[in-house]
C-alpha cells in the first residue's frame, strides 16, 4: 500500500496544486476527502470544481427540511462546511445542471475544464472514471476531464487519479494502482461527509447503531483511483 502511494509521490515529488473535477456536493467526501485533507496537510493548494449543486438531488434530509426551491441553496452552505471540513481553499461552483452533464455543450463544458487546468497548473486532477463510475453525471465529467486534458501536449498533462466503483470495474481496468492510506485523516473526512446533512444517510453511516472505530477505517480509511492511461 505503502510503496503505492510512492509511486505518485515519485512522480510529483512535490505536489503543489490538486484540482478535483467532480459534478455534485459530497463527491468529494466519498471519492477524495481523505486524500485531500492529506496532501493539504503537506502543503498543498487544492480547488475544487463542483459541476452542479446536486439541486436535482431526491433526498431532502432526514427528517426532511429541504425541499426543491430550498435545496440548491442548502446544499451550496453544506458544500462550503464540506470543504472547509477537509481544508479545502478554493471551491469553485461551476453551474452546470445537475443531472445534465451528459448532455451540456462539449465546448462549454471542456471550455470551463481548460480554463482551470491553464488558470491553475494543477500536478493532480482528481475525477471519475469514464465508464466505471455509475452515475451518468460521474461518467460524462470523468469523460470531459479526459478529454480536454488529453488535447494538452503529454508533457504539459498532469497526472489523472479516477476514482471508479462500478460493479464490473475491476475486470474491466484492473486493480487500482493508487491506495492511499487515510486512516489519519478520518475526523475531516467524517465531518465531510456528515456536513452534507440534506443527505446524510443516517443508515449509510451507522446503521441502527454506531460504528465502531475499526469498522470506520475498514470502511472510509483508504481511498483508491487508477491513474489514466492516455494511449
Ligand atoms: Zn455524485
Amino acid at each position: 500500500m505503502i510503496m503505492e502511494e510512492k509511486t505518485i509521490m515519485n512522480t510529483n515529488l512535490s505536489v503543489q496544486h490538486i484540482l478535483a473535477v467532480l459534478p455534485h456536493p459530497d463527491d468529494e467526501s466519498f471519492v477524495a476527502a481523505g486524500t485531500l485533507a492529506k496532501y493539504i496537510a503537506e502543503g498543498a493548494q487544492v480547488t475544487f470544481a463542483c459541476l452542479t449543486l446536486g439541486e436535482m438531488g431526491r433526498n431532502m434530509g432526514i427528517p426532511p427540511f429541504a425541499n426543491r426551491v430550498t435545496l440548491p441553496a442548502i446544499r451550496k452552505v453544506e458544500l462550503e462546511d464540506s470543504c472547509r471540513a477537509i481544508g479545502i481553499q478554493d471551491l469553485r461552483m461551476l453551474g452546470f445542471h445537475d443531472k445534465m452533464i451528459e448532455f451540456e455543450d462539449r465546448e462549454l463544458l471542456d471550455g470551463a475544464i481548460m480554463a482551470l487546468l491553464q488558470e491553475l497548473n494543477p500536478d493532480i486532477v482528481i475525477t471519475f472514471y469514464p465508464g466505471y463510475s455509475v452515475h451518468p453525471d460521474h461518467d460524462a465529467t470523468g469523460a470531459a476531464v479526459v478529454r480536454t486534458i488529453g488535447q494538452l501536449a503529454e508533457e504539459e498533462r498532469p497526472v489523472v487519479l479516477c476514482s471508479a466503483f462500478s460493479s464490473n470495474h475491476e475486470q474491466m481496468i484492473g486493480r487500482a494502482d493508487v491506495t492511499v492510506d487515510v486512516t489519519a485523516f478520518l475526523a475531516s473526512k467524517m465531518a465531510s461527509i456528515q456536513a452534507h446533512r440534506s443527505q446524510f444517510q443516517a443508515a449509510e453511516l451507522v446503521g441502527n447503531r454506531v460504528l465502531t472505530q475499526e469498522e470506520i477505517i475498514s470502511r472510509y480509511g483508504t481511498e483508491q483511483f487508477w491513474t489514466y492511461r492516455f494511449s
